[in-house]
């Protein structure tokens, strides 16, 4: 007797039910966040825990309300509109980004991620659909490091991400401290941890972003699915000389910060430039902001201090870069005769998204014949912190000639709808799905 080895049931793939958002209201939306803080040509600016951003996020709460979402806001500020899903079992999908932005910065960084959820929760609301799990919309405050240099601040408390030696050289421009901010929202070292959401009321997570890089444009693919966040180590570099006139001191007496800064600058190009046509080992690396003292036109500069950023998606390559940088720094200080001090600000390892969700968002494009491309994301999101405590996935949309934090930054409003469709044809799967 021929016995048949019984096969394990896979169900087929459900087709995917045709609920659709409704592209003009995103737009709408997407408008009416852009309007908040907008500058010179098109620039917008909504830094973390100014008037502008607290702007946006009340349009946000206002909305979340007029959709009947239960609204939560935890101490550091991030929002959660929650819809209920049909199951008592508590865990949520989140699916959200951020409001904040850079300095002149462009309409879709962060905001699109956020609305486009909302949309998606208000579409699935509209018509009556409830999801197995609940579905929280959630803005995360912070994310951008622009004003403090600090990074993914909001999502990195959720997730307990946060020690208090990284906050100790988070200053702003004009000398505020990010942790005389937290202080004042009753968030202190020795309570960060009590910030951390249980990691099992979280079912998974969902990120759609702006490319803000030009691979998905140069392939013709309107869709990237992530698979790993190049995470950054930075740090500052003081260099201190002294300062001197300019007119009496002779070239061999001085020492000249700037001058020493600039070597530095230049070496993180020259230390990185090796890396440029390594696949796995890419490294970038940025100096991106000097603060010269005393910065007038009659002085030998005394105090030159930098930023420096260092990414990769291998974490070998980028601490390999980093020790590299590191002894450059030493090596123009002895030279030079001047000071040089390291203030670390953050030191994170590349983070890998979760290989159910890549394959399930494969599976979301190619429902619709949507070509994707899969691929890592060189710069941060919440979505790398979120990955620590749950299933993280995230998906792209093409940003023109790869240009962001700018106001050039545009993405085709074609390109937005689908990602909005796509994110919401992946919360119904998500939620439909163990994960
Ligand atoms: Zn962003």
């Amino acid at each position: 007797m021929n016995f048949v080895k019984p096969q394990p049931r896979i169900p087929p793939a459900a087709p995917l039910p045709p609920i659709t958002i409704n592209k003009r209201r995103l737009l709408r939306d997407l408008n009416a966040v852009s309007r908040i803080g907008i500058g010179d040509r098109g620039s917008v600016t909504r830094l973390v825990f100014s008037i502008k951003e607290l702007r946006s996020r009340q349009f946000l709460i206002h909305q979340m309300r007029q959709i009947g979402l239960q609204i939560h806001i935890d101490r550091i500020g991030n929002i959660f509109g929650r819809l209920d899903g049909a199951n008592a079992k508590p865990a949520a999908l989140l699916v959200g980004s951020h409001l904040d932005t850079v300095v002149h910065g462009g309409k879709f960084d962060g905001t699109l991620g956020v609305i486009a959820a909302l949309e998606a929760v208000r579409t699935l609301k509209e018509q009556k659909i409830v999801l197995p799990s609940p579905v929280e919309v959630v803005c995360f405050v912070g994310e951008e490091s622009s004003r403090f240099g600090y990074s993914t601040l909001g999502s990195s408390l959720m997730t307990g991400e946060v020690r208090g030696k990284d906050l100790v050289h988070a200053a702003d421009a004009q000398g505020t401290k990010l942790e005389d901010i937290l202080a004042s929202m009753g968030i202190y070292r020795n309570n960060l941890r009590s910030m951390r959401r249980d990691p099992s009321t979280i079912k998974a997570y969902l990120e759609l972003h702006i490319e803000q890089g030009p691979i998905l444009e140069a392939k013709k693919k309107p869709i990237g699915i992530v698979t790993s966040i190049a995470a950054p180590t930075r740090f500052r570099v003081v260099f201190t000389g002294q300062a001197d006139h300019s007119g009496t001191t002779p070239m061999e007496m001085r020492r000249d910060a700037l001058v020493a800064a600039s070597e530095l600058i230049v070496a993180v190009e020259k230390v990185c430039r090796r890396y440029a046509h390594v696949e796995q080992g890419r490294v970038v690396g940025t100096v991106g902001a000097i603060k010269i003292e005393p910065g007038v036109i009659n002085a030998i500069p005394g105090r030159a201090e930098l930023s420096v950023d260092i990414r990769s998606i291998s974490a070998e390559a980028k601490k390999h870069v980093v020790r590299l940088v590191q002894a450059q720094i030493d090596e123009i200080a002895r030279r030079r005769n001047i000071e040089a001090e390291i203030l670390p600000l953050r030191e994170e390892d590349p983070v890998p998204l979760d290989k159910r969700l890549v394959r399930l968002l494969k599976e979301c494009c190619e429902a619709k014949n949507i070509a994707y491309e899969i691929m890592p994301s060189g710069a941060g999101h919440d979505a790398m912190q979120m990955a620590k405590i749950t299933a993280a996935g995230m998906l792209f949309i093409p940003s023109r000639r790869g240009i962001s934090h700018s106001p050039l930054e545009w993405s085709e409003p074609e390109d937005i709808c689908l990602g909005a469709q796509l994110l919401l044809d992946s919360i119904i799967r998500v939620a439909n799905e163990a994960i």
